[in-house]
């Protein structure tokens, strides 16, 4: 067995073994199973072409030429609508389509002559070049948002550069009449080198989608790692570290800061008159009015149980008032429907506000500590109320 036979045996076993891969991701590993059925057909599709190179079927070598490249467009049209369904793309079936028609209508005028190969090697070059830098572009326009210019970039060029690749190789040898088609019993260098060029790009390739399919799923982690899974507010986590960041923001650029804890009064009761699911309906309503009050830039967690915390960036005195009071009327406002009957119910707001001038030591730890006291007070109080308690002093300023 020469090298090239070898390496293109090697080429078809790895891609059967992706496509393999792809299989298990989309019926067992739960991967987007439209795009990983895709790219196994990828895989199958380009394994099988690849394989008739070494097969010998007994066919005509034009029947031979036109299997062997159907299967490779068809390949990557695969893989491109694999690519526009996990991006949530539109797959444009129909370009697609047009692509294929067209292809074929030009192969039939050409004819399965063994004179005119050069000109089908060329046609194949510049349908596979249209659908591989067509995949990248639309590659580098969805990506962006969710991966970052530089990385949809490096994700989107292998294809593209295959694409021009096969096209610039097709016309060369149909304008100079060379033969650029893959041929085993050559020997030669640059067959050696086509079969090396097309296995490192189609295994970076692969990287590259593997690449997209993890950290969109460490991405997913992520969020839910952060997120509370009754209201979809941030959770106790991601308020602790969204403190550490506000405290290194506040470093650099300091300006006041408040922070309220909110709880919701006499919560028990909710849950034993009306049942666990209409506390849990409060506590849902609860989480929406506190994203109504707050700012786009404001931090808004369930601290646990039935208690949420509220950070309010550059905010001073005055503006923590006016917020807390207003977390505290929307709440009373609330209606939560429990069969014919409407539950209401009320909080109390404790606050804590870091004046601008003490950022430089400022301790969140401290300033929530004092939010709880102000909390602890407002409840003792009474209850629906606000409390607010300037960081490092007596309390200040009690509301009903
Ligand atoms: P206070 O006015 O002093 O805050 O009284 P309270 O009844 O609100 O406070 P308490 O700490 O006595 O009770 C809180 C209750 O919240 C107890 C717990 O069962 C309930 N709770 C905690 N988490 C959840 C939840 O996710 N869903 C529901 N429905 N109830 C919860
Ligand atoms: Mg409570
Ligand atoms: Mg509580």
């Amino acid at each position: 067995m020469n090298i090239p036979t070898l390496l293109l045996l090697l080429l078809v076993a790895q891609h059967a073994l992706y496509g393999a891969a792809w299989w298990v991701g989309a019926m067992v590993l739960r991967l987007p199973r439209m795009a990983a059925l895709h790219w196994m057909g990828y895989c199958l599709l380009l394994a099988c072409s690849l394989l008739l190179h070494a097969l010998d079927l007994g066919l005509s070598e034009g029947l031979l030429v036109a299997l062997r490249n159907a299967g490779m467009l068809l390949a990557c049209m695969s893989v491109r609508r694999g690519l526009a369904l996990f991006l949530q793309r539109d797959p444009r079936d129909m370009e697609q389509l047009g692509v294929l028609i067209g292809y074929l209508l030009i192969a039939a005028a050409i004819g399965p002559q063994t004179d005119q190969l050069v000109a089908r090697h060329a046609l194949m070059g510049c349908a596979l070049a249209w659908v591989l830098c067509r995949m990248g572009a639309e590659q580098v326009s969805a990506l962006r948002d969710e991966f970052g210019v530089r990385a949809a970039w490096v994700l989107a060029l292998p294809p593209i550069v295959l694409g021009l690749g096969l096209a610039v190789r097709g016309l060369h040898g149909w304008w100079f009449d060379v033969h650029v088609g893959l041929r085993l019993t050559d020997d030669s260098q640059g067959n050696e080198m086509l079969l090396l060029t097309v296995l490192a790009l189609s295994t970076l390739f692969q990287f590259s989608l593997l690449y997209l399919v993890t950290f969109r799923l460490l991405k997913k982690l992520h969020r839910l790692s952060q997120q509370d899974s009754l209201t979809g507010l941030l959770n106790r986590r991601a308020w602790d570290q969204a403190l550490g960041t506000e405290r290194q923001r506040l470093r650099r650029r300091p300006g006041p800061l408040a922070l309220l804890v909110i709880d919701v009064d006499h919560f028990k009761r909710i849950n034993d008159v009306y049942g666990h699911a209409a506390g849990d309906a409060a506590l849902v309503a609860v989480g929406r009015a506190l994203q109504n009050v707050a700012r786009a830039t404001d931090v808004v967690a369930r601290l646990g149980g039935e208690e949420f915390g509220i950070l309010l960036l550059d905010t001073d005195v005055p503006g923590a008032t006016a917020a807390a009071e207003r977390v505290r009327h929307e709440v009373s406002q609330l209606q939560v429907s429990h069969g014919l009957e409407m539950i209401s119910f009320t909080v109390s707001v404790g606050a804590a506000v870091q004046p601008a001038t003490e950022s430089e030591s400022l301790r969140l730890d401290e300033l929530q500590a004092c939010a709880d006291a102000a909390l602890y007070r407002a409840k003792a109080e009474g209850r629906n109320r606000v409390v607010i308690e300037h960081f490092g002093q007596q309390p200040r300023l009690r509301m009903a």
